[in-house]
């Protein structure tokens, strides 16, 4: 994978723009499944209650999945829509510089570490 920062340490902004792309990708690639998986309902029930419990536990880990992949689609959104309108590496509290070491390491943060 390109590196997110250039040899001097600025922001390669195109970098951050595929990886993020690469990211959202994957999360709506997995969120497809998920949903696939939830919406499947031919499944077989099983009679059995200890293997039903074991069913329904499954779906809350599914859902739990898929309410933090819903998060993560939202972020990776916003973070590209804010590399377009060049407001990327702007802190959305007091607009100072988010620093490109913190944004290498966590490409979705809207907020600078002063603010975080
Ligand atoms: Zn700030």
């Amino acid at each position: 994978m390109t590196p997110l920062l250039h040899a001097d340490g600025t922001l390669n902004l195109d970098a951050v723009r595929s990886h993020l792309m690469t990211e959202l990708r994957s999360v709506l690639r997995r969120q497809d499944k998920i949903d696939a998986h939830l919406q499947n309902e031919d499944r077989e029930m099983p009679s059995d209650w200890s293997e039903m419990a074991q069913l329904v536990e499954n779906d809350e880990v599914l859902e739990a999945l898929e309410e933090s992949g819903r998060e993560r689609v939202g972020a990776l959104r916003m973070a590209l829509q804010r590399v377009e309108q060049g407001s990327y590496a702007v802190c959305s509290a007091c607009e100072g510089e988010i620093r490109p070491g913190r944004l290498a390491a966590m490409p979705t943060a809207t907020l600078c570490i002063d603010c975080a």
